[in-house]
């Protein structure tokens, strides 16, 4: 059984979110506040955590650090309003991937299974070379991007880039992962590079660069391979 923590001091949406993940078979543990919550994360080892960042005792980003402290469980972040700042923050400090209230139970459900899905298939088994879609494949071993069978060029930065996004499908990964990845610690704030080489990428791989179907972005936050 797949063992969900809740942590939201939103009594309505905690039995809200009880009554239907119940209804799937996930176990569930709910925490109004985050000593509550870090107590139980220890105590119940949860496979996934679903977490308010508005919590009445301490900063929902500030149980994220903690929890990185000593474990991976995905974390999935619940934001009450569109403070891409506190989303930024919340995603650095190690959350997996965020949802803004109001959701559907729908979305947050799909949500909660790509989050744990993604644990348990681990990030690409080093066998698994080959990233196919309808519009590209990429060839991680060989290093080679191929589009309707003809070879694509990348240049070193965007096969990089390119590399670290596929190799995590669904992920969310922030723009501060990917330029300190890429060019390095010094240059985490030049979110421009970003764009350039995205938009390069997108030219090269998207059937319509204008309107990517994989390469998305996430405005403000980072971006996302969609396989
Ligand atoms: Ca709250």
């Amino acid at each position: 059984m797949t063992r969900v923590l809740v942590v939201e001091d939103d009594p309505q949406l905690v039995r809200a979110l009880v009554i239907n993940m119940q209804a799937r078979q996930y176990g569930v543990d709910a925490a109004p506040d985050g000593a509550t919550a870090l107590r139980l994360a220890a105590s119940r080892q949860p496979d996934v955590v679903v977490l308010d960042l508005g919590l009445p005792d301490m900063d929902g980003v500030d149980v994220i650090r903690s929890l990185r402290g000593w474990t991976r469980v995905p974390i999935l972040v619940l934001f009450a309003r569109r403070a891409s700042d506190e989303k930024v923050a919340a995603m650095d400090a190690g959350a997996d991937d965020y949802i803004t209230k109001p959701f559907s139970m729908d979305e947050l459900l799909a949500r909660l299974r790509a989050a744990v899905r993604r644990t348990e298939d681990v990030p690409l088994a080093p066998e698994t070379t080959l990233v196919e879609t309808d519009a590209f494949t990429i060839d991680l071993l060989a290093k080679k991007a191929t589009r309707g069978g003809r070879d694509i060029r990348l240049t070193p930065t965007e096969w990089h880039l390119l590399e670290i996004l596929v190799t995590n499908p669904g992920r969310l990964i922030t723009q501060k992962h990917l330029l300190q990845e890429v060019w390095g610690a010094s240059q985490s704030g030049k979110t421009n590079y970003l764009r350039v080489y995205m938009a390069q990428l997108r030219r090269k791989l998207e059937a319509d660069p204008a309107h990517p179907r994989y390469l998305i972005t996430e405005p403000g936050m980072g971006y996302r391979f969609e396989a």
